[in-house]
């Protein structure tokens, strides 16, 4: 993973023949958000957008790497949060007139009509929306196209194959691309920083399922990938020891939940009990590392993620209404 460098906003890193990382610069800070722009003959795709917070890095970081935006003929995104999706319409809209978006059907309404997506984060995130994520546009139906889980899609002489991978989200893709035997992992593959071994699965709400995530790991773990590029956090090689810290950590954090849970602990001291762990787990790291990691992954939405998981299970009663 030597490839794999802090960056500034908008900085790119050439990872392969034809494979580039875009960090976005979220918040000003590094490899909190990135992208991946994949380029093969007529073929110019973008994986993940980012939020339109952080669009003007993303359209440097692609002038960067030597295209123009106008030139993208694809774009694949691996779920609909909007960390992940949520410039995509913009980028239709006003950048990118001949693009389209590959997306899991279960997602594909949301972004035709985002207002639902909008309201739900909106209820996470409140008077901090507009900062967070900027505008989430709808894009135009005739756009998006429907991925096949195992299913290759092709454009131009590039192959690129979904990989249906629920757990951290129930509409989750990885994208594997066999020709450079990448994983793209989106979040169900965990978040990383560089300089970290510890992979933190992110679990907000609604949809975290272990057993699912457990088989989604199994599926990763089969796909021959020699590279593990993850949205939060770049590129590394370590592949089965990644991919192998999967299910402990969830079950770990899970357990870290289900104990401040039975404590009767209200969420803010619940989202400091697991800020504690992950800090924990991260060992000795830079502190500024561990902010960017929390800027990715943050604690209090694991807290609300793995409360909701826990009270439908009912192995714990909810002491406020749920
Ligand atoms: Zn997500």
């Amino acid at each position: 993973m030597g490839e794999t460098s802090y960056g500034v906003p908008g900085r790119v890193t050439a990872l392969a023949e034809g494979l580039w990382m875009i960090d976005l610069g979220f918040q000003e800070r590094e490899t909190v958000v990135t992208a991946y722009l994949i380029q093969q003959g007529d073929a110019l795709v973008l994986v993940e957008t980012g939020p339109s917070s952080t669009l003007a890095h993303l359209l440097a970081g692609i002038r960067t790497a030597g295209f123009n935006p106008n030139d993208l003929t694809n774009i694949i995104v691996s779920h609909i949060h909007l960390d992940h999706s949520g410039a995509a319409g913009v980028l239709l809209r006003d950048h990118a007139p001949r693009a389209v978006v590959h997306v899991h059907p279960v997602g594909l309404p949301h972004l035709v009509d985002p207002s639902k997506l909008v309201a739900s984060a909106g209820r996470l995130y409140t008077d901090r929306m507009d900062e967070l994520w900027g505008e989430v546009a709808p894009v135009q139906e005739d756009r998006v196209i429907p991925v096949v889980d195992d299913e290759p899609v092709h454009i131009g002489g590039l192959d690129l194959v979904p990989i249906f991978t629920p757990g951290h989200a129930s509409h989750h893709i990885v994208l594997w691309d066999p020709a450079r035997k990448v994983a793209f992992t989106g979040d169900v593959g965990g978040v990383r920083m560089p300089s970290m071994t510890f992979n933190l699965p992110p679990c907000p709400p609604p949809e975290v399922n272990p057993e699912a995530w457990a088989q989604s790991a199994e599926r990763m773990r089969g796909l021959s990938a020699e590279r593990l590029c993850l949205t939060h956090g770049g590129c590394f090689d370590d592949v089965s020891a990644h991919l192998a810290q999967l299910e402990p950590n969830i079950a770990a954090l899970t357990e870290v939940a289900k104990t401040g849970l039975l404590a009767e602990e209200d969420h803010e001291t619940l989202t400091a009990r697991i800020h504690d762990w992950v800090a924990g787990q991260a060992g000795p790291i830079d502190p500024e590392v561990l902010v960017n990691l929390e800027w990715a992954s943050p604690s209090y939405l694991a807290s609300l993620g793995l409360t909701r998981l826990l009270v439908k299970r009912g192995v714990v009663i909810p002491h406020t209404p749920a």
